[in-house]
């Protein structure tokens, strides 16, 4: 039987697809329909075929109207998407917990336990379901895999995961590091394994994930023993419009001052980050002003790299020894010039660019020179053949 895949990424209003097989990576199809629900617009939907997209106004009040958009867009603009071809559904879900160490086959305990979970990640987790319903309704007999951005970090040790506050937090309330972006680290670990000639049991990499949400992960013999982002993707890296690392002291001090809770959760999610040094979270942007001499964006820069530097310099130390470095993600695989800033913090590692090596775009490479003492490398990540890898991986 084929291995072709729908790998789907719902989120509260949108649905994202690609359907692919997931022994050779072939992408048949993909799109996405965006505002899904939204009372004062109509949804989109656009369907990627060979290159060509469709774009289209859709009624889509919610996830299963979405699905039948979806199918829709196959049986109009090909290929044919017929059930007994499926090999199965791959749903991308944001929190598992600490139930889920792997994908999950999709039965009314696993849904259950993703709903539970929804105080963990009340933003994603409900989409997710949502998407995962949709799909059940719509392809019922063909088997439904959930796979979790988060259980690749369940391999933390307790010294990693466990924060040092008060018994009946981590207990009661499940406080402790979950870890994010848990689909991306993997397979771009397992990939910088393989270009650097390596198994993947004897190598140890740092992964930065950096993208519009940012996190980094210290990968040891495949398994992950650190990572940056904790209960919700505010912990760690500078990101688009999210701060990373804060004192916790920092929402009593604004309650004392009269910022009411709803802003503080505002400035944090949407208001913070590059947004919040620079007026924009487009890190294109931020690099069109470092140019025009603006020195906001020369700071944000200089507090970007200089927490990524500082990652991967804590990262070396858990790891023990360090045989890589991945950048991956938009800016990851996109900005020379962030990669150039941060590889230059890291000299203490022996750590040497090659501008030449460096410039330019996406492709998989090599950015430092062979002298340097360790090699950093984009890797773009994939994280929809990821899923469908993983989705083929538990039924098979
Ligand atoms: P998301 O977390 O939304 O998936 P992406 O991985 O798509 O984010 O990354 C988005 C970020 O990548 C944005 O800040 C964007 O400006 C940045 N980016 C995309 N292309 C480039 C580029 N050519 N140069 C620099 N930054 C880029």
């Amino acid at each position: 039987m084929s291995a072709l895949v729908l790998v789907l990424n719902a989120g509260s209003s949108s649905l994202k697809y690609q359907l692919l097989d997931a022994d050779s990576g072939t992408v048949s199809a993909s799109g996405v329909v965006e505002r899904i629900g939204e009372p004062d617009a109509k949804a989109v939907a656009r369907h990627t075929v060979s290159g060509e997209a469709t774009t289209r106004d859709v009624d889509a009040p919610d996830h299963h109207a979405a699905m039948r958009v979806v199918l829709d867009a196959f049986a109009t603009d090909g290929p044919p998407l017929r059930p007994q071809d499926l090999y199965a559904v791959g749903h991308r879900v944001v929190h598992g917990g600490d139930l889920f160490r792997s994908p999950a086959i999709v039965d009314d305990a696993v849904i259950d336990a993703i709903e539970d979970l929804v105080p963990l990640a009340p933003l994603h987790n409900p989409g997710n379901l949502a998407g995962i319903r949709a799909a059940r309704a719509a392809f019922p007999t063909t088997p439904q895999v959930a796979v979790f951005d988060t259980a690749f970090h369940q391999t933390l040790p307790p010294h990693a995961f466990t924060y040092a506050v008060p018994r009946e937090w981590r207990e009661r309330h499940r406080v402790r590091r979950y870890g994010f972006h848990g689909t991306s680290h993997a397979f771009v670990s397992r990939r910088l394994a393989t270009l650097l000639g390596r198994d993947v049991s004897e190598t140890n990499v740092v992964v930065l994930h950096l993208g519009n949400g940012a996190s980094a992960a210290a990968v040891a013999g495949g398994a992950c023993i650190d990572t940056s982002m904790w209960l919700s993707p505010l912990e760690g890296l500078v990101m688009g419009t999210r701060p990373g690392d804060l004192d916790p002291a920092l929402p009593s001090h604004l309650a004392r001052e009269g910022v009411p809770i709803e802003d503080y959760d505002r400035a944090l999610n949407a208001g913070s980050g590059l947004r919040g040094l620079t007026g924009t979270n487009d890190f294109r942007e931020v690099e069109r002003l470092v140019e025009a001499g603006d020195p906001d964006a020369a700071l944000a820069l200089d507090i970007v790299s200089y927490r990524i530097a500082k990652y991967v310099g804590s990262y070396a130390v858990a790891l023990g020894r360090l045989d890589g470095i991945a950048f991956t993600a938009g800016i990851g695989e996109h900005s020379p010039r962030l990669r150039a800033e941060v590889l230059a913090r890291l000299g203490l590692l022996g750590i040497r660019v090659d501008a030449d090596r460096n410039a330019g775009g996406p492709s998989e490479r090599v950015v430092t020179a062979d002298d340097s003492a360790v090699p950093a490398w984009v890797v773009p990540t994939n994280e929809e053949l990821e899923i469908a890898r993983q989705t083929l991986a538990v039924l098979r």
